[in-house]
Formats: C-alpha cells, structure tokens, sequence
C-alpha cells in the first residue's frame, strides 16, 4: 500500500511530466473510480491546465485552473504516463489525454482508489480532507494537540497512528518502525502513554517519513519505467516484515503479532508493555 513517503515520490515524478498541460479528452473505462456523474466530470475538467500538484496525508491534491482533483490511490492505485493507447491494461481505470498527445493513466488492480474534482479553495471542506489530522512530517504539527487526543484514546497505541484524524500519513510499515524506535509496544494503550512520549514518537515518526522520502526520491526512473515506485526504504527496516531476525538493538527475534487485523512486527525485548 502507498504510504506518505511513497505518495511524496509519484507526485514529484508527476510534477515533471504534467505541469503545463492541459487536459483534452477524459477515457473511462471503469468510471467508479470518480466520485462525480462521468459526463459533468469530464464537462468541468476537460481543458483545464495542470499548474501543480500537492499532496496532504497520503492524498495527492491535483491543482488545476478552476478545480482541485483530489484523488486517493488506498491499497493499489498507481499513476503512469503513456505514449500511446496501445495495449491498454485491464487495470486502467481513468486515463487522460494530454496536450502533448501523451496521457496519464490510473491504474488499480483492486478498484479501490478515488477522485474528486472540487472548486480550488474547497478542498479541505470534503469530509475526507476534513477530519485528517496533522501531517506525521509536519514540522509545526501541535505536539500539545496530538497528546490530548493520545489522552483520550482508549485503544492499542499502533491503532490509533494508524487512525488518519490523530496524525495522518503513517500506514502499517512506518507506524511499526515509529513503534520499535520509540521502544513502545504497538498494544500499549495511547491513553497510557506520557507526553515525553508522544513527542518522541511524533519526532521519530518525522525521522523516518523524512528519510523514506528522501530514499523514494532515488526511484524516479523506476517509476517511470516499471509503473510502481519501488523505494529503497525496505533496506532500512529495523522490524517491519523481519519475522525470526535478530532485533538490530538488542538481538532478540522479532516476533509478529496482530494488533487491529494488522500484522504488527516488534522487538518483545525492546518494546516491553508498560506494568500500570
Ligand atoms: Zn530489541
């Protein structure tokens, strides 16, 4: 699943190609993608200019001259440019034709994805964008403000990261990795947990966001050439996936457990729950 780190990496790649073009024909085979009647969409888009792209949480804010495409890639959404319509997958839900005779193309193995075209400066009123919490990589984020929200959460410390309204851009690999590094067990309850706490977690969560991007954005050419963004982050996991290998800290295996339905890798030795 694309987190944070992954969507920052399609929307620089995509910034390079669509920047100045305008739309000029919208092809859909598969049009529940788009939340919007198919024909009003189209009606409203067709013509309008990419001027830039942005991306809040793991949503990437399409910027055009009158609307906003918000669109959300969830399990297996992907972006691609093509030449041509020639060999067009199955896969290929939404595809838009480009000024320079070139066309971006969304492709969704799992149907999952969405997209929505608002009027410029409405964005945030969508009830999805609405309830987001502070960006995890957010400098200015209010470490005051996440704490009272820990305070009130009853529930397993990894489900709450997980929650997008408490801090939003963590998805099950950087929450894992934000858990082993704060040395907090992902069961431990938010409620539990100090401020001292919370403010190393929301710090290390940035650290590791921060250094994801920045080893997603080696991966452009990959992108462009194999559809998917293929990061080099996997070669930084301390925990996530690593079942049966020695803790990089302290050489106890890593175990898996479920926390909410998620696989949830941890340290037992490191990330002990906290004795009340
Ligand atoms: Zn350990």
């Amino acid at each position: 699943m694309p987190e944070l780190p992954e969507v920052e990496t399609v929307k620089e790649t995509l910034k390079n190609f669509l920047i100045g073009q305008k739309i000029r024909k919208v092809i859909a085979p598969y049009p529940n993608i788009i939340k919007d009647d198919l024909d009003s969409f189209k009606d409203k888009i067709i013509g309008q200019q990419f001027n830039d792209i942005l991306r809040y949480g793991k949503y990437l804010l399409f910027q055009l001259d009158d609307y906003v495409l918000v669109s959300h890639l969830r399990m297996e959404g992907k972006y691609f440019i093509r030449n041509s319509l020639k060999e067009l997958s199955k896969h290929e839900h939404v595809i838009f034709e480009l000024d320079n005779g070139k066309f971006l193309s969304y492709h969704d193995v799992r149907k999952f994805g969405t997209m929505e075209l608002v009027f410029k400066g409405t964005e945030f009123q969508l009830e999805s964008l609405s309830k987001l919490g502070f960006e995890a990589n957010d400098e200015n984020a209010d470490v005051n403000i996440i704490y009272e929200k820990f305070r009130k959460a009853n529930r397993p410390v990894k489900t709450v990261l997980l929650d997008q309204t408490v801090i939003t851009g963590l998805g099950n690999i950087y929450v894992d990795e934000t858990l082993f590094l704060t040395k907090i067990h992902p069961q431990e309850i938010a409620s539990h947990l100090s401020f001292d706490e919370v403010s190393n977690l929301i710090k290390n969560a940035r650290t590791i966001l921060n250094k994801a991007i920045a080893l997603g954005g080696t991966t452009i050419r990959t992108y462009q050439s194999s559809l998917g963004v293929d990061g080099r982050f996997q070669n930084e996991l301390n925990v996530h996936t690593l079942v049966g290998k020695p803790c990089p800290v302290c050489s106890t295996e890593i175990i898996k457990i479920k926390v909410g339905g998620r696989g949830t890798y941890l340290c037992p030795n490191c990330q002990k729950r906290k004795e009340l």
